[in-house]
């Protein structure tokens, strides 16, 4: 029987609301600072088209690293198996953040998702595209069929300002020989990108191809063929919230990407993609409230991978 979506998002509005404000805004991007930690938001956008959504679903906020997502996908539809020669597909078991591993792997990165593989596929599509954050923004308007959607440049520039770690790496991996451009114009392409801003009712749609092998529900476009849109999922399971990725499966139990923004996609293997936020992070750097919401919405639905 379907689960009943509206009611089921009322509970969880109800439930979370002792926890908001809870949990500590990214305020290493200073513009991100700035956000109202007490911002919720939820949306499920089933294959048929149907939206659920609850509370500031239709607010825009700055997606970080769940572009990270998009970003691969673009890459993965264009070079396919080759990327994986520059970038592994191991959860890190270190912070997004971190420099430490770069040193003793060589400059490849374990995965796409932490920083310094998200810099790698940004590198690829700097070489693939004239204008690698164009390139990331016109697929995701595509994705989402929002042709609004586009950069927060106070947030671009908040970022660039600060991008010390982020060059660092960029830095690091271009001494071993792996990344192939300029670093300056790799991490604007990067920043540029973090800074894209959707609403989850826009970026659960964005989102669906993922749930249906590959092909846009609502379109009919294949992003990806099958097998890679199932490693995608994969990714995403075991590498897309950080270095919670397994307390997140075993919490949620699907396949995620989260960004600092507090943001969460998460994806219903043919059913829906749901889109979470709430911009107080753990100490891990996931939305507190977004995962105890996608946790409860499992539990609700009774549908997770598991
Ligand atoms: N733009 C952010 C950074 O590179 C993204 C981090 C994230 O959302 O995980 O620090």
């Amino acid at each position: 029987m379907r689960p009943d979506y509206a009611a089921i998002l009322e509970t969880i509005h109800a439930e979370v609301q002792p926890l908001i404000g809870q949990g500590e805004l990214a305020g290493y991007i200073p513009e991100l600072a700035k956000v109202p930690i007490e911002r919720f938001g939820m949306a499920v956008y089933r294959l048929d088209g149907t939206v659920h959504s609850i509370g500031d679903a239709a607010a825009r906020f700055s997606l970080q690293s769940v572009t990270k997502l998009f970003a691969l996908a673009l890459a993965f539809s264009r070079e396919g198996d080759a990327i994986w020669s520059r970038v592994g597909r191991e959860p890190s078991g270190n912070p997004f953040n971190s420099l430490v591993q770069l040193e003793y792997e060589r400059g490849i990165p374990r995965n796409p998702f932490i920083n310094a593989g998200a810099l790698v596929i940004t590198d690829i599509l700097t070489s693939r595209f004239v204008q690698a954050d164009l390139a990331v923004l016109q697929f995701m308007q595509m994705l989402s069929n929002e042709p609004g959607i586009d950069f927060d440049q106070a947030v671009a520039r908040s970022e660039r300002a600060t991008a010390h770690r982020n060059s660092a790496m960029a830095h690091f991996m271009k001494g071993f020989g792996n990344l192939h451009n300029d670093v300056d114009r790799v991490i604007d392409n990067y920043c540029r990108q973090c800074s894209i801003t959707m609403s989850c009712v826009e970026l659960a749609r964005a989102g669906s191809f993922l749930a249906q092998h590959g092909t846009v529900p609502w379109s009919g476009v294949k992003v990806l063929e099958r097998s890679p849109a199932k490693r995608l999922n994969a990714l995403m399971l075991t590498c897309g919230t950080y270095d919670a990725a397994g307390d997140f499966a075993y919490r949620v139990g699907l396949p995620a990407k989260s960004g600092v923004g507090g943001g969460i996609l998460a994806v219903v293997p043919g059913e829906a993609t749901v889109a979470v936020w709430s911009p107080g992070l753990d100490a891990n750097g996931n939305s507190l409230v977004g995962t105890y919401a996608l946790e409860r919405f499992t539990d609700l639905t009774a549908q997770s991978i598991f």
